[in-house]
């Protein structure tokens, strides 16, 4: 039995992981589930799961999940807040984390998790590219299993050699092939694309997903936060990173190595795959998902990615290779322009307009501790809504 605690059980991936987890009630069993707000979805994952603790952050929705579980006779601790989070993540039952919180929110519980050693199931990309370095350190001195979620490299730790140990020259490995779908405007002209909506943006052809991580697609911001993901995951330098535009969404990445092989992991688009391949890693378990058809998909297109209409892209290269705290500015820069263009206060083109000014205005500094990481996405956060208000003027 692996003990499992979900981050984010009611988001997108939350709920892909429960629906695998339900499939091998002899293999996993639910110590705790969290969530933001959203307490009615809560207490029917509670009913189904049993898990010891449900955690919401907001606290008026902990009192009401706490009443509905007191109701049903379910024995249940209901706990509040962020500190909650972490004691989750850490409890000494626990020996798998999904981390699956959206967003900078997610960091704290997820490198909590690295640090108490836990096998960490690492959805939150956003923990990698805020504090890569101090996260990878973590996970290398407790010795934390670390099985990345997200697709692209969920299918280059498959296609990569077992025994990789962050070496690509070592390893024969001369490139990561990152593929992306290219989003719902990957045929939109620039002028349409200053005003698209945000139920435009979210409508993505091939994947469901939350709508912060949608408009990220969209925008092609999701893909540039993949390549910081990457470069820390597997150490590889930005140059070693090439960005690959393929529609059909049914190559999930590639691993080049030196005599001229390409290694690729392949499946239909759906988050289930990855999720159950770290559940069970280093075994393989049924998932749910359909067998691919390769005769109905017929063919697979690659171009290179248009650096013009997606500015984020650049800008993610930008701050990969600068270092230091500009990812984080990037991310914190980023998740307010995405909530902006939302609320439908600024443009879709006003996204990479307000991360640009963003890194271009907040001093970049060296990231030595958490703290440094935090003050970093403070001040980025606000030099970030005094821009959206100057627009909205
Ligand atoms: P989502 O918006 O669907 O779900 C987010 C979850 O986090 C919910 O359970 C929500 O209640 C919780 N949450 C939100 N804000 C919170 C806060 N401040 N504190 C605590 N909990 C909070 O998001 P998602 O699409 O499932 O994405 C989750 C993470 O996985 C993101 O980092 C995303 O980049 C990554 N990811 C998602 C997909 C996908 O297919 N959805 C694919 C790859 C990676
Ligand atoms: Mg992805």
């Amino acid at each position: 039995m692996l003990n499992i605690t979900v981050l984010g059980s009611t988001g997108s991936i939350g709920k892909s992981t429960l629906d695998v987890i339900a499939r091998h009630p002899d293999r996993y069993r639910i110590i705790a589930l969290t969530a933001n707000q959203q307490d009615e979805l809560l207490f029917e994952q509670c009913k189904q799961f049993r898990p010891y603790f449900a955690v919401l952050l907001d606290e008026s929705a902990a009192d009401r999940l706490r009443k509905r579980v007191v109701a049903v006779g379910l024995d249940i601790e209901v706990l509040c807040g962020k500190e909650a989070l972490v004691r989750v993540a850490t409890l000494p039952e626990v020996h798998a984390v999904m981390a699956a919180i959206v967003g900078a929110a997610g960091m704290r519980p997820t490198l909590a998790a690295a640090e108490a050693g836990k096998k960490v199931l690492l959805a939150n990309k956003e923990t990698l590219v805020l504090a890569g370095h101090l996260f990878m350190d973590a996970v290398r001195r407790s010795g934390a299993v670390l099985l990345p979620i997200d697709s692209e490299h969920n299918a280059i730790f498959q296609s990569l050699p077992h025994d990789y140990a962050g070496d690509m020259q070592q390893s024969g490995v001369c490139k990561i092939l990152l593929t992306a779908s290219g989003g719902p405007f990957r045929n939109t002209s620039l002028s349409d694309l200053q005003n698209v909506t945000p139920d435009q943006a979210c409508a993505h052809p091939n994947w469901s997903m939350g709508r912060k991580i949608s408009v990220d697609s969209a925008s092609m911001m999701n893909k540039g936060l993949e390549v910081i993901e990457a470069h820390w995951l597997f150490n590889a330098a930005a140059d070693d990173i090439q960005v690959v535009v393929h529609p059909q969404s049914v190559i999930h990445s590639m691993v080049q190595y030196v005599d001229g092989s390409v290694l690729a992991q392949l499946g239909n688009p759906d988050m289930r795959t990855p999720i159950a391949y770290a559940l069970a890693w280093p075994e393989r378990i049924e998932s749910g998902v359909a067998p691919l058809d390769l005769f109905a998909i017929a063919k697979l297109d690659f171009t290179t990615p248009d650096f013009e209409r997606f500015p984020c892209l650049a800008l993610a290269y930008r701050a990969l290779r600068a270092g230091g705290t500009v990812p984080a500015l990037l991310n914190a820069a980023n998740e307010v322009a995405v909530a902006a263009f939302l609320d439908g206060r600024i443009a879709f083109l006003d996204i990479p307009r307000l991360i640009e000014a963003v890194i271009d205005e907040v001093p970049r500094q060296e990231v030595y501790q958490l703290q440094d990481v935090l003050d970093a996405d403070t001040a980025s956060r606000v030099a970030a809504l005094v821009w959206v208000e100057q627009k909205a003027k």
